[in-house]
């Protein structure tokens, strides 16, 4: 069993880089040796830059994210292997020209983790780990279906034997009777290995399955920090219950499915004040002029809502 986050993972961050779509601002999460920690908002929130951000894909224009205590990018550079992503699209991390248990050996060999003898007998040993036939190592990724190229795509994250995944939507494109046994096979991995899990969904479903606590992200900001339990017993902001209300109840049928009212404005235009005013129920003059900031509401929990303050009204 590999050592966990010695540290806490800390980040502080500003707006993203040039290349990065959408605007993340002023995030501040700690994600705790062994802990998963969920990430869930509609599309074009910025959950996925702000995923990349962590796992030193992209380097935040202010702020840092800190892993074990050191900085995980600094200078555009990339400072650790074992803060690892999983992409939604697994072709995005496997090459199509090399066979799939060269791809898992590849990291393992660049940072000496592993001899080239001992390639061979360890990319077999990562392949059963994530349920596959090592003797599928000399196959190509199209030859695979989507599910066990997510396996392949987490066996080379795995080899390089991460800390910190951060998971980005790992289960979107797959058929659901596939999502769930992938979704397995994490909670297997995460017990097995003591894993720290960044898990990024639009899913409140998914993630509820794998996750200890819970970040609810709203155009670039999170609105809403809550143990998992907490969050569906008492959700403390408008979009997370409007988001718990949205999750189609298994035995209601499709009329239980209710979607969030109004549209979703661009995150590079956000409205002025709580960016969720034009969509939410509740919404008071104030809410139009002043950005409410996370505040306690139960032991563990935070919301960023008027409501939890002093009232919607006090403009
Ligand atoms: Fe709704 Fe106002 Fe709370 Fe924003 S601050 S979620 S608009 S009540
Ligand atoms: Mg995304």
């Amino acid at each position: 069993r590999p050592a966990t986050l010695g540290d806490r993972l800390a980040g502080l961050l500003g707006r993203t880089g040039p290349r990065a779509v959408q605007a993340v601002t002023r995030v501040d999460l700690q994600v705790a040796p062994g802990e998963v920690l969920g990430l869930v908002g509609e599309s074009g929130c910025g959950k996925s830059t702000l995923g990349r951000i962590v796992a030193g894909i992209y380097e935040p224009s202010e702020g840092a994210v800190l892993f074990q205590g050191a900085p995980v990018m600094s200078g555009g550079r990339k400072r650790t292997f074992r803060v690892q992503m999983i992409h939604q699209d697994p072709f995005a991390s496997l090459d199509p020209r090399m066979r799939v248990g060269d791809t898992v050996a590849e990291g393992p060999l660049a940072h000496g983790l592993v001899k080239r003898a001992g390639a061979d007998a360890f990319v077999a040993d990562m392949l059963a780990r994530v349920g596959l036939d090592p003797a599928l190592r000399r196959r190509y990724p199209h030859q695979f279906s989507g599910g066990q190229r997510q396996r392949v795509a987490i066996a080379r994250a795995l080899a390089l034997g991460p800390e910190l995944l951060v998971l980005d939507e790992p289960v979107a494109s797959l058929d659901v009777s596939i999502q769930a046994q992938v979704l397995n096979l994490f909670s297997d991995l995460r017990r097995e290995l003591g894993l720290t899990g960044l898990f990024i969904s639009h899913d409140l479903g998914v993630v509820r399955h794998v996750s200890d606590r819970v970040a609810i992200m709203y155009l670039g900001r999170i609105v809403e920090l809550a143990p998992m339990r907490t969050l569906y017993s008492t959700p403390a902001h408008p979009y997370t219950r409007a988001l718990l209300d949205s999750v189609p109840k298994l035995g209601r049928g499709r009329g239980a499915f209710r979607p969030i009212a109004g549209e979703i404005p661009s995150p590079l235009n956000p409205p002025p004040g709580c960016h969720f005013h034009p969509r939410c129920p509740h919404a008071g003059p104030r809410c139009r002029v002043e950005a409410p900031k996370l505040i306690p509401v139960l032991p563990g929990q935070t919301a960023a809502c008027h409501l939890h303050d002093t009232g919607v009204s006090d403009a």
